[in-house]
């Protein structure tokens, strides 16, 4: 009885110590409701190892037997809810209702029957399964599929999976007769080792996704631009990188560098509130005509930048010359009616496995030349020198 009573005491603080860590992460995460369920999920647990420790000193055992079997089960329902805010496929209240009380007058009413048999095995570990099935398939439901999505998936599968082989387990190495006899019997020491670790797997598992979660919302954060809503300096770089690994001879894409024209006059005269507005109505634009695979970014100001993946310089012009009509076109709030907002446009096309500074720095002398040409005007780069070299990209 002592190792098993040793390892429920383990379980406890393993429990207990998950608690802490889903309540760090819910006060570090933006959506802190599915890791507040977690930590209740796992309180609640661990009330199970307080019950089976008092079991075999109690008048009452049937009391603390179901007690220890209600609070697991209860615990697992609350973890459910957890992963159903975490993943967005809400868990049924009715049904979780229905199933934990239907769970718990079946744990009573079999209380009685001879342990050790099919039919006390089988009403007894049903429930358990029932849930982590039911957890599983929260993963499959959701959108969601990263690796750490499925390697919570197998472990709630393998541990629904556990409690099927715990049937045919406890009756095969025998479970005791009574209650108390079970915590007695080496089953009961394989079977709170082995649910042990699958617990400490799944709670790993499931702070694993919730972590990841935080880490990706401060990388997004840290690479977007809360008043334009594109990406800033280096989250236009981090994504480009991937984008100019790609493409043949003819080279990953085209740069346009782009920057509205006199903007400084719209904030003295307008004010920086108007100022933003222009940013905004500027940056829709680009969005907006932009294909779908081009990344946008804010460099910073009044400066912006569109990679445009297996595009050429010919038809990037031609989607500069459109932002160009566009923007000088959009009525923007806050400023004069007869004020029209411009922009200049620098193109570059990048040359195969050329680092992305150096296109910017033709980029941007073209931009200039834009600005010194009178504003409002698309200007294209020279092509580099290797590119210059390449029939095919000379003709384009
Ligand atoms: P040019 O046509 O030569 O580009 O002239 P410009 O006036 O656009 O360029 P300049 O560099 O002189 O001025 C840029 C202005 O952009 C100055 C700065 O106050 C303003 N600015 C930078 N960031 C923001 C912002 O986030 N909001 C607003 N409203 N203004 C900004
Ligand atoms: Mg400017
Ligand atoms: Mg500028």
């Amino acid at each position: 009885m002592g190792g098993a009573i040793s390892l429920l005491a383990v379980n406890f603080i393993i429990a207990q110590v998950f608690v802490v860590a889903f309540l760090v992460v819910a006060a570090k995460s933006q959506a802190k409701r599915p890791a507040i369920w977690c930590a209740c999920g796992f309180a609640v647990a661990s009330l199970s190892a307080v019950f089976e420790t008092v079991l075999p000193f109690s008048l009452v055992p049937k009391l603390f037997a179901v007690g220890a079997f209600a609070s697991v089960l209860a615990g697992f329902i609350l973890i459910r809810f957890g992963l159903g805010f975490f993943y967005r496929v809400p868990a049924n209240l009715p049904f979780a209702t229905a199933l934990f009380a239907g769970s718990v007058v079946l744990d009573l009413l079999i209380y009685d029957l001879p342990r050790g048999t099919l039919k006390h095995a089988f009403f007894y570990q049903m429930p358990f399964c029932l849930v982590q099935a039911w957890s599983a398939s929260t993963i499959i439901r959701s959108e969601r599929r990263s690796r750490a999505d499925w390697i919570l998936f197998c472990l709630l599968a393998l541990s629904s999976i556990y409690y099927v082989v715990k049937v045919y387990a406890a009756i095969a190495a025998g479970s005791g007769t009574t209650a108390a006899d079970y915590l007695a019997s080496p089953f009961a020491l394989v079977s709170q080792a082995l649910g042990a670790m699958l617990i400490v797997a799944t709670g790993m598992a499931i702070l694993g996704v919730m972590v990841k979660e935080i880490i990706d919302e401060a990388r997004a954060s840290s690479e977007l631009d809360p008043l334009s809503g594109l990406c800033n300096r280096r989250g236009f770089a981090d994504r480009v990188a991937p984008l100019l690994q790609e493409g043949g001879d003819d080279g990953p894409g085209t740069l346009i560098l782009t920057d509205l024209d006199r903007f400084k006059l719209v904030n003295d005269t307008c004010g920086h509130h108007a100022g933003d507005e222009v940013i905004r109505q500027f940056s829709c634009v680009l969005r907006e005509l932009m294909p779908s695979r081009a990344v946008a970014g804010r460099l910073g100001g009044e400066e912006f930048a569109v990679f445009l993946p297996r595009i050429g310089p010919a038809d990037a012009r031609v989607l500069a010359h459109g932002m160009r009509a566009a923007i000088a076109s959009t009525r923007i709030i806050g400023l004069p009616e007869v004020a029209a907002v411009t922009a200049s446009f620098g193109v570059a096309v990048v040359a195969a496995e050329e680092p992305l500074e150096l296109a910017m720095q033709r980029a941007d002398k073209a931009l200039y030349a834009a600005k010194a040409g009178g504003r409002n005007r698309v200007e294209c780069a020279e092509a580099p020198v290797h590119v210059v070299a390449n029939p095919r990209r000379a003709r384009s």
